[in-house]
């Protein structure tokens, strides 16, 4: 396993990249493997799971929130959550800045762009992003900071349309930028590259890649 997280963190260095080791579904044993080798951050795309394994492992990991949230599950991570990738709704940007208003702290988040020719991925396209980044503007979101912009690309070999995908964030990224005049020095990330594809993602502009299974091996649901 260590060749294998080396060999990936070497890949970042030209690109100034940071490495997400996506931790979902595996043990803590399998987390504190890697963390022994240097890795510290985790993402995770299950608020309660996530809360868990917190509780359970040091206190230097910073944790990643990655998948779909539910509003009523953002007080299990608000206290310590580093960065939510998947914010794909108003309604849950404004959940987290009240969870992050109680905890006494800022939480740093990514707007999720719709970025997949399929209808299961979640959010938002180009006009939502602009709005809520008119509403962050406005300082009625005091305890947020928007850090850039995640996408998922399609689950399909076909890595012309995967390219298509990740250079459209791109586009988008730079089109939003102009927008942001709260905070624009921390709008600097573009979360985009799994697995399969995270060395294309990294040549189209990608900031920070967030592996699985080529980490941990295959899950097993
Ligand atoms: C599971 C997951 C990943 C990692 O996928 P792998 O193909 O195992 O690298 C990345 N991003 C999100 C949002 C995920 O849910």
């Amino acid at each position: 396993m260590s060749n294998i997280l080396h060999k990936i963190q070497e890949e970042l260095i030209p690109f100034d990249a940071s490495l997400v080791a996506v931790s979902k579904t595996k043990p803590n044993k399998a987390i504190m493997d890697l963390y022994d080798q240097g890795q510290r951050i985790f993402g995770e795309n299950k608020a309660q799971e996530l809360q868990r394994k917190y509780e359970a492992l040091p206190k230097d990991i910073e944790w990643h929130m990655i998948g779909h949230m539910q509003t009523n599950k953002v007080k299990y991570i608000a206290p310590f959550i580093s960065l939510i990738h998947s914010v794909d709704s108003t309604k849950l940007l404004e959940t987290i800045n009240k969870e992050a208003a109680k905890n006494a702290r800022k939480i740093a988040v990514l707007l999720q762009v719709k970025i997949a020719n399929e209808d299961t991925k979640y959010g938002l396209d180009i006009n939502e992003a602009k709005e809520i980044i008119d509403a962050y503007n406005r300082e009625t979101l005091p305890n947020i900071s928007v850090h850039g912009l995640m996408g998922m690309a399609s689950f399909t070999d076909n890595m012309e349309q995967v390219e298509k995908e990740f250079n459209y964030l791109k586009k988008c990224y730079e089109e939003l930028l102009p927008n942001v005049s709260k905070d624009a020095v921390n709008f600097t990330e573009l979360s985009m590259g799994m697995s399969g594809d995270y060395p294309l993602a990294l040549s189209c502009g990608s900031t920070m890649v967030r592996i699985g299974s080529k980490l941990f091996g295959a899950r097993n649901y």
